[in-house]
């Protein structure tokens, strides 16, 4: 007998398509026999993982036998007098992502609505529709998040609305005196999810800015992650800043050992290694330069970024030159799925892998095949 399993899901999840990943490296290499692929698709760091995160997760893994501390009391610790606040106004996650969706399942149910912005990380959308939730999509503006549009689009069933600062994929970031003014007009009722993702690389006060603003808002969540300027993506740690209150609901819903042994020791290690953090952030810097100047050369026009990424914008719909890209062993990331099929995102990497991007680009835009393609196109 056979039966419709995909009906058996909530109504949410049926429609949803699951989150598309940046193609791995090894696939790449043995789908075309290729070796030495450069992969710049998911805002990874390009310096590997520090050295002393590395020996602390490698030492916890003697440990592996035991669950991790479900309260991650030593990584809590560590991070609160850093950030200022209370260890019992931290959550942490297997990845933010997991923080993301964490709340979504807190605030969220079928009789209510979140807000977000066109282009918005795609997270946001699959959290809110796995739980049933409506979504309010907002138009971006100029790429990046229109709060006043945002503001506006609350309705009485609204609980959450999230900002990514800076976006992913856009790379956008907002004024913080708008995020500011933004929240005073935002009811209380209303759970505003900061997404700081990229807050390291952003060269301002950013960070303090948004840990100053909780101390106004308890109705405000910042979530930050180890997986971008910590170099710890493989390991997934991430985490909420917010009211205790808030973090108390949260660490309902979480399961209780999300954070595994290493994950948890390399995180604590991580922020110990100063040193780690501020080359990621020259690293950042001066990928960030190579690229523009690069795509400025090129002619190839681009969204200007804060982040460690780029979105540049291409003469014709991205399939055909990030396939071409691929071929020539460098991958990057289609956006489509964000509404935005003309552009692909390239993570910065280091400068030799920069340098191999920006000419395997400049080979395929001067390719014949192209050339005819865009201008078959454009007729
Ligand atoms: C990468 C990213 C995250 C989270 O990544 P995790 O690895 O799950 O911590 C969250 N928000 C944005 C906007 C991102 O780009």
């Amino acid at each position: 007998m056979s039966c419709d399993l995909i009906a058996l899901a909530n109504s949410g999840v049926q429609g949803l398509s699951p989150y598309q990943p940046g193609k791995p490296v090894e696939e790449l290499e043995r789908e075309l026999g290729l070796v030495d692929v450069v992969k710049l698709a998911s805002n990874e760091n390009p310096l590997g993982p520090s050295p002393k995160a590395l020996a602390a997760a490698t030492a916890a893994l003697a440990e592996s036998h035991l669950y991790p501390d479900a309260s991650g009391f030593a990584l809590k610790n560590t991070l609160a007098p850093r950030l200022g606040v209370n260890p019992d106004q931290l959550t942490l996650g297997n990845g933010s992502n997991d923080v993301l969706d964490v709340i979504a399942r807190v605030f969220l149910d079928k009789n209510s609505s979140a807000v977000f912005s066109q282009y918005a990380f795609i997270v946001y959308p699959i959290s809110v529709q796995a739980v049933g939730a409506r979504a309010i999509v907002t138009p971006a503006k100029e790429w990046g998040h229109d709060l006043d549009a945002m503001a506006a689009a609350i309705e009485d069933d609204t609980r959450l609305l999230f900002i990514a600062n800076p976006n992913n994929p856009t790379g956008t970031c907002l004024d913080f005196a708008d995020i500011r003014r933004f929240m005073a007009q935002v009811p209380e009722r209303v759970m505003v999810v900061l997404d700081e993702a990229y807050v390291e690389f952003v060269g301002t006060g950013l960070g303090e800015d948004g840990l100053a603003l909780l101390k106004e808002y308890p109705n405000l969540i910042l979530t930050r992650t180890f997986s971008k300027a910590y170099g710890l993506a493989g390991l997934r740690v991430g985490y909420a800043v917010s009211h205790k209150d808030v973090a108390n609901l949260l660490n309902r819903v979480r399961a209780p050992f999300n954070v595994t042994v290493p994950a948890l020791a390399a995180a604590e290690a991580v922020l110990a290694d100063a040193d780690y953090l501020t080359r990621s952030q020259d690293v950042n810097r001066a990928g960030m330069a190579q690229l523009c100047s690069g795509l400025d050369a090129l002619g190839v026009p681009y969204i200007p970024s804060v982040g460690n990424f780029i979105a540049i914008e291409l003469p014709c719909a991205a399939g055909p030159i990030y396939q071409a890209l691929l071929e020539s062993g460098v991958i990057v990331r289609p956006v489509g799925i964000y509404d935005m099929p003309n552009h692909l995102r390239v993570s910065i990497g280091l400068e030799q892998e920069n340098a191999r991007f920006l000419l395997a680009l400049k080979t395929v835009l001067n390719s014949p095949e192209l050339k005819k393609w865009v201008q078959e196109r454009a007729q």
